[in-house]
């Protein structure tokens, strides 16, 4: 294990701000891991993991003790469970993953072994160790659906553990990993749990609509008239379209990625604030858009208030700004600084806030602040 000095964190993010790490370790095997929590715990420094990156907002003064890049690969060739033990189809595959492998590296495996599960979450950037942490969910999955068992170096106890998914706490956008345990664990390898043969999931209007529409000119060997459901890799392609055309995909070049993906949660409600939320939008002769996969909860599509609270898409606040893409995404238009990101987050947070009545809740995560 080699711990450098003083290393810029900014390049190891996707939103590429912020200062450097004090001490920067990247480990490859758990015994490092381990070799550095014990580093960092001797000379009482905070310890920061770093997966992707692509979820992080990093000050501009840095982080003051020890960045550990979780650099664990290996993904355990798949073994089928044996009929009837745990699955009743018995279809499902398990796999092991190491927690630095990048996560749509998986999925491209697991789509081209005909595995279901995770094809809606294809290209959400970041590690295999990064998905736990906020239950990633895209296109209606979330990870948590087929996370089976994660292992874990927990800090408090000094020991290695395997977590079952219950005691994961999964819930929108959150885990016992950014909550009521944030910081305890390191997170080695994630068991995950999918269906060989399985039909993709196409519960998301936009896939729906995709597939409604262009099916033909982007898959040109289809026979044409013929009704065959989409495939998993056919779902796949369909996704990362979709993602690429919002901004959500990592395209180098296209400055519109320069973010941390979504920057606001979509608020889930109550009664009683959704009720006053839709009397506000009628005294402004606006609907509250209606979405199947939001309604249910009383989720409010985030993107929707940021708009209709005057922040466009191609929005500028300086070196920070607004995708063109994407009304969540903020992004570095260039030289941004942190303090640049963080002053137009305050700025929707408070226009939203003045216009609607709701306090948008940040989805990176801030360090070192
Ligand atoms: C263009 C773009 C699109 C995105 N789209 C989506 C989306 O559709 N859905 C979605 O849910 N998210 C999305 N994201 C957010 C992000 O990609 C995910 O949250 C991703 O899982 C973060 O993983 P990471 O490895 O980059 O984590 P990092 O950004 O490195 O870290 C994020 C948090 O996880 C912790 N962490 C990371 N690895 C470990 C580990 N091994 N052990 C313990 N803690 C760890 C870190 O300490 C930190 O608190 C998007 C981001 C971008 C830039």
């Amino acid at each position: 294990m080699t711990i450098q000095e003083n290393v810029p964190l900014a390049p190891l993010t996707t939103l590429q701000v912020g200062g450097r790490a004090r001490y920067f370790a990247e480990l490859r095997r758990e015994d490092e891991v381990r070799e550095a929590a014990q580093f960092a715990k001797s000379r009482e420094l905070p310890l920061l993991v770093l997966g992707g990156g692509s979820n992080l907002v990093v000050a501009d003064s840095g982080w003051p003790g020890l960045v550990l890049r979780i650099a664990i690969g290996g993904i355990a060739s798949p073994r089928t469970t044996s009929p009837g033990a745990t699955d009743a189809t018995g279809n499902a595959v398990l796999f092991s993953v190491g927690a630095g492998v990048n996560w749509d590296d998986f999925v491209a495996q697991t789509v081209a072994q005909n595995c279901a599960g995770v094809e809606c979450l294809s290209g959400i950037p970041g590690s295999v160790g990064g998905t736990p942490v906020q239950n990633v969910g895209a296109y209606g999955q979330e990870v948590a659906a087929t996370i089976e068992s994660v292992r874990v170096l927990d800090l408090k106890e000094d020991r290695i553990v395997v977590l079952p998914r219950p005691a994961c706490g999964f819930r929108y956008r959150a885990s016992i990993f950014n909550s009521t345990e944030r910081g305890r664990y390191i997170i080695l390898r994630v068991n995950y749990r999918l269906q060989r043969g399985g039909a993709p999931s196409l519960k998301y209007a936009d896939l729906q609509k995709y597939f409604a529409g262009r099916v033909q000119e982007s898959f040109p060997e289809r026979p044409a008239g013929k009704k065959t459901p989409p495939s998993l890799a056919e779902t796949r392609v369909a996704v990362r379209e979709i993602r690429r055309s919002k901004g959500m995909l990592i395209v180098p070049g296209d400055d519109d990625c320069r973010s941390a993906g979504s920057f606001f949660k979509n608020p889930v409600l109550s009664e009683a604030q959704f009720k006053e939320l839709a009397e506000r939008a009628a005294s402004k002769a606006l609907e509250i858009p209606s979405y199947p996969a939001l309604d249910a909860q009383h989720k409010v599509s985030a993107a929707w208030l940021v708009e209709h609270a005057g922040f466009s898409k191609g929005y500028a606040a300086g070196a920070a700004g607004i995708s063109h893409k994407h009304a969540l995404a903020l992004i570095n238009r260039g030289d941004a600084k942190a303090s640049d990101i963080v002053g137009l987050k305050d700025e929707i947070q408070r226009g939203v806030q003045e216009v609607w009545g709701i306090l948008l809740e940040p989805e990176p995560v801030f360090v070192g602040f």
